[in-house]
């Protein structure tokens, strides 16, 4: 049967990609404090691949049109899509990490950005808080009742504010975005990650969208590499990326990837999220 439009979620399977995003988040947490000079890409996908697995979900990275690893690790300026694999970190590299994972039919799917060891840059250290600031900002302006336009020019707002705090211009990569995400990991609508405030799809309780924002130190413009996956940036700026999952339901948003729901991040919006533990 043809499904058009979002897919709208009852309560009872939010609260199951809130448990599924809660073993992700952990995934995350694990790779995130595993991140170390001298280990390779695919030591850290193993990391992801054990919480993930030892938590009774299965990932749904691998085998995703063939791609092989639990994570996509990519390193400096690499974007997105990077493979897992012998590649060594070094001190002073700076890796995104996009995991995902399935419980009981349920995805969930979430990135982070970290430097490898100390930071040697202030523009990546900045780089990296602009990126999750847009993707907290696009976060905060989700509501039910409201317009998809509310969050995508939330993030590009956000990404020039920045920008103008910082003293740089940050490169937003285009044609790629966030998605809807439920029983399949992408699913419609797609989130650009810059927008018209009042455009867009009306947002209603029951669906569930993956905010990821990606910024660089240079321009907007990306290359996929011969291996059919990894995606650079075409002047070999760095680039960082983050991700959440979001549930929307009638009394607010709960942050299904966040360990506290999105809480502390939301506080300075005045947006306390919903309990869905
Ligand atoms: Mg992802
Ligand atoms: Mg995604």
């Amino acid at each position: 049967m043809a499904r058009s439009g979002p897919e709208i979620k009852s309560r009872e399977q939010l609260q199951t990609m809130r448990a599924s995003g809660l073993i992700l988040a952990s995934a995350l947490d694990a790779m995130r404090r595993a991140v170390t000079p001298g280990m390779t890409t695919a030591e850290l996908d193993q990391i992801g691949s054990d919480v993930i697995t030892g938590a009774g979900a299965i990932s749904n990275f691998k085998g995703y049109h063939g791609f092989t690893g639990t994570i996509c690790a990519s390193v400096n300026e690499e974007i997105v899509h990077g493979i897992p694999g012998e590649r060594v970190l070094k001190a002073g590299d700076l890796i995104s990490i996009d995991c995902g994972c399935i419980l009981d039919g349920w995805h969930a799917d979430s990135a982070i950005s970290v430097h490898v060891g100390e930071p040697t840059d202030q523009a990546e250290v900045d780089l990296i808080a602009a990126t999750e600031n847009s993707m907290w900002a696009g976060i905060a302006a989700i509501r039910s009742g409201g317009k998809l336009g509310e969050v995508t020019s939330a993030i590009e707002g956000s990404v020039k504010k920045s920008g103008r705090a910082d003293g740089r211009r940050y490169g937003e990569v285009d044609g790629y975005g966030g998605h809807g995400i439920g029983s399949a990991m992408h699913m419609d609508p797609f989130v650009p990650n810059h927008g018209r405030q009042h455009k867009g799809l009306r947002l209603v309780s029951g669906m569930a969208l993956a905010i990821e924002p990606m910024l660089t130190l240079g321009t907007g413009l990306s290359d996929e590499l011969d291996d059919g996956w990894t995606v650079v940036t075409r002047d070999g700026s760095r680039a960082a990326h983050t991700e959440h999952s979001v549930a929307i339901l009638d009394e607010g948003i709960c942050v299904l990837t966040a360990v506290d729901g999105g809480a502390a991040a939301l506080a300075p919006y005045g947006v306390v999220p919903v309990s869905l533990d």
